[in-house]
């Protein structure tokens, strides 16, 4: 039986982070799902397609190759050919992926490819529709949360970190527009899956969040 694991939370909550350390401690491997919702919405941007309108969206879907390749235990999106891993980290991107995975054509195709990636091996899997949709029999979900404040703060120090100007207050208010969008659409909404165990990793390390998860194993 696969010892798949679920993160779903909302944007900043810490998934990436500690599913990484998590998959590197068990040796599973780490799928971002996020990634695949990037590649596809700059796919749309490259392709000069509206992300708001669902009709171009979708017609739009069918012509994006998403492929996920692993370098040295690293994922990296393959879009048309192309490693995307670099161009997807965008606010632009961000936001446009948050418009377009409404979309139940463009999940569709994701949520097959990251179902296929989760039964050839044993996968730390995150995303918002995780233990809800892509992997409902998971061995373990959790639900990953922090405030607003926390979560904004630490993609500010991430962006200063990589030499990116940045504006904490836009980017709170981005990620609470984002988190709206996520939450409310009709395909596969943000929501705590009934099963799923909540972590608010506001006043924790990286280590603590880790630790927790290992042991519940
Ligand atoms: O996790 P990340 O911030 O990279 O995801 C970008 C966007 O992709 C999210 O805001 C969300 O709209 C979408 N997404 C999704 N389902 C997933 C993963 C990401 O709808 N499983």
């Amino acid at each position: 039986m696969r010892k798949n694991i679920a993160i779903d939370g909302p944007a900043g909550a810490g998934k990436s982070t500690i599913a990484k350390i998590v998959a590197k401690r068990l040796g599973h491997i780490y799928v971002d799902t996020g990634a695949m919702y990037r590649a596809m919405a700059l796919f749309m941007l490259k392709q000069g397609v509206d992300v708001n309108d669902t009709e171009a969206v979708k017609k739009s879907a069918k012509d994006a190759n998403i492929e996920i390749r692993y370098e040295d235990g690293i994922q990296c999106v393959i879009l048309n050919g192309e490693n995307v891993n670099d161009s997807i980290r965008t606010e632009e991107v961000s936001a446009a992926a948050s418009k377009t995975s409404v979309v139940k054509e463009v999940r569709e195709r994701l949520v097959a490819l990251q179902q296929e990636l989760a039964l050839k091996t044993d996968v730390v899997m995150d995303g918002r529709d995780i233990g809800t949709k892509v992997l409902p029999d998971a061995y373990l979900k959790i639900y990953m949360t922090a405030s607003a404040d926390v979560r904004a703060k630490r993609r500010y120090d991430e962006n200063i970190a990589k030499g990116m100007e940045c504006d904490l207050e836009k980017i709170k208010q981005e990620i609470i527009e984002r988190d709206h969008r996520d939450m409310t659409r009709e395909e596969s909404p943000l929501v705590k899956a009934w099963d799923a165990v909540e972590i608010d990793t506001s006043g924790m390390t990286i280590e603590e969040v880790a630790d927790r998860i290992t042991k519940m194993l």
